[in-house]
């Protein structure tokens, strides 16, 4: 059963990463708006774009276990338990990672010092 959560939790560190690149190269004085992520569920097929201010982004960045992600793509990884749901806002859903994914994603933390 851990594989499945193993697999889930190295999808998801993939698109955080990325996403970590994206708000790097963001300059945040110039964007009024908020910043257009990618989607961090673990289809990796995924291509959903998840707007976020760079406060809400480092609000959840903050915590190595969580994640966000367009609403609805986190079922398949609540329903493997993976992850449990923290926050639901419009369009974006902030998860947490549970069990192995937990481990997974603390472990790959791009912000561990
Ligand atoms: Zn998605």
């Amino acid at each position: 059963m851990s594989d499945r959560q193993e697999e889930i939790g190295e999808a998801q560190v993939t698109f955080r990463n990325a996403n970590e690149t994206i708000q790097a190269s963001a300059d945040s004085a110039a964007i009024l708006g908020n910043v257009p992520f990618v989607c961090e569920c673990p289809n990796s097929d995924c291509t959903e774009i998840v707007r976020l201010s760079f406060d809400q982004y480092e609000a959840i960045r903050q915590h190595p276990t969580r994640f966000f992600n367009h609403t609805g793509h986190e079922q398949s990884s609540v329903e493997a338990g993976a992850e449990r749901i923290v926050a639901v806002a419009d369009q974006l859903t902030v998860v947490e990672k549970v069990g192995v994914a937990g481990e997974v994603a603390a472990e790959a933390y791009p912000r561990r010092s």
